[in-house]
């Protein structure tokens, strides 16, 4: 894994000549789009500080992402910002996710949900184009401890669920269970299965163990296909993992999600999906007329500076730089373990994330809303509240949580 880091200066002038390469809505004589630069009465592009504000320059120039830019010609008025959305993609897909020198396609999503119903919508529109299903006839397999993207995802595509169920205290996926369901929905008719891993769940950071479990899969010989839910862990566990189960190597992988926006620190908007070739066009809406080079993605119009902001925090940092801060993150979770070790109290954690999830016998309803932790749900009494250790986690307010917890524990 290797990206350049670049000084603010050089990325600076990356982005203002890639700006100058998109159609300028003041210099050319724009009489067909349905589009402009931001309102001029509240983003007025005449701000001093903009000629040093490369990430807001490009958020009022407005330029429009919409379709996806590894694979066809897009909309040449955009082309500019195009190129760095795919510099983006590559950076990640070869870079994070171990694809070496070849090539993958992906966009810049509006989540981690789009970015997930995506993966499905491709792998769905596959068995049904490539192996003659017919859409009752697929299903949507996983973890009770995924992401509620699946069920939503599953009923928008109408895909049939089947959620297999977890060890509570390892979340591991139990084998008799996916034996169980598989054989249930193949009952059911189901012949196609598309299989979802999770690089990370949201509340335990456990990470689905998938060769073991791709392992049961084809012991089973079922026709299935792998989208891996890096939502969460795409910016933190490729950094520390030790193999390259969680990669394009793994020839079981499809596709992959990963979020800007939750670990990145990047603004709200920044979901990515990344593909091998030759599946997208699966998701390929034909009757995209007006849009060039047609659209394979499930959002449409887009803001291209999602991708700018993404790829200005991964240049600032560099690879390096990215994996000091995440190793920095996972000591801070470590010391808090420990000091939960001292203490006794049963939690659950993946030493590779940064996610603690603490047995709700421990923690009372104050101290939960006192320190905002996340109960595993908002219906009755919580089994489970997790830590998540972020930047603005300080050593100062977890000691304190931690005198708090004391006192607590000496009045039980
Ligand atoms: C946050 C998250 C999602 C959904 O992401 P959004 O960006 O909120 O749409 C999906 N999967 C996992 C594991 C997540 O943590």
């Amino acid at each position: 894994m290797y990206w350049e880091s670049y000084s603010h200066a050089k990325m600076k002038k990356i982005i203002f000549g890639s700006l100058k390469e998109n159609l300028d809505y003041r210099d050319k004589p724009v009489l067909g789009l349905p589009a402009s630069y931001l309102d001029t009465e509240v983003f007025y592009h005449d701000a001093p500080f903009l000629k040093d504000a490369p990430y807001l320059s490009a958020l009022i120039a407005n330029p429009n992402h919409i379709g996806c830019h590894t694979l066809t010609d897009s909309e040449a008025a955009f082309k500019g910002t195009h190129k760095i959305e795919r510099e983006l993609i590559e950076l990640c897909a070869q870079q994070i996710f171990g694809g070496g020198n070849d090539h993958f396609d992906g966009y810049v999503a509006s989540g981690g949900t789009e970015a997930n119903i995506q993966g499905m919508w491709v792998l769905k529109n596959y068995f049904i184009n490539e192996c003659n299903a017919k859409d009752e006839e697929i299903a949507l397999v996983y973890s009770e401890d995924a992401h509620y993207s699946m069920p939503k995802g599953a009923s928008l595509l109408g895909l049939k669920k089947v959620t297999v169920s977890v060890d509570h205290d390892t979340r591991r996926i139990l084998k008799e269970s996916v034996l169980d369901e598989i054989s249930k929905a193949q009952k059911d008719g189901i012949k196609h299965f598309i299989v979802i891993m999770n690089m990370s769940t949201t509340m335990f950071g456990s990470v689905d163990d998938i060769k073991e479990i791709t392992h049961w899969l084809d012991v089973l010989k079922i026709d299935y296909r792998v989208h891996v839910d890096g939502a969460y862990g795409g910016y933190i566990y490729p950094f520390v993992a030790e193999n390259d189960d969680y990669t394009f190597k793994n020839e079981k992988i499809v596709s992959f999600s990963l979020d800007g926006h939750k670990m990145l620190q990047s603004p709200y908007g920044t979901g990515i999906y990344l593909v091998r070739k030759g599946l997208i066009h699966h998701a390929l809406t034909e009757e995209a007329n007006y849009v060039k080079g047609k659209d394979y993605t499930l959002i449409g119009s887009r803001s291209g500076a999602n991708a700018i902001a993404v790829w200005m925090i991964m240049r600032t940092y560099g690879s390096e730089g990215w994996t000091n801060k995440i190793k920095a993150l996972l000591k801070k979770s470590d010391r808090l373990c420990d000091a939960l070790d001292e203490r006794e109290i049963e939690y659950f954690r993946n030493p590779k994330m940064n996610i603690i999830t603490i047995k709700g016998d421990y923690i009372s309803q104050s101290l939960a809303q006192k320190y905002l932790l996340v109960p595993e749900s908002h219906d009755g009494v919580a089994k489970w509240y997790k830590i998540v250790v972020m930047e603005h986690v300080t050593q100062g307010v977890i000691d304190r949580f931690l005198m708090d917890l004391d006192s607590e524990l000496e009045t039980k």
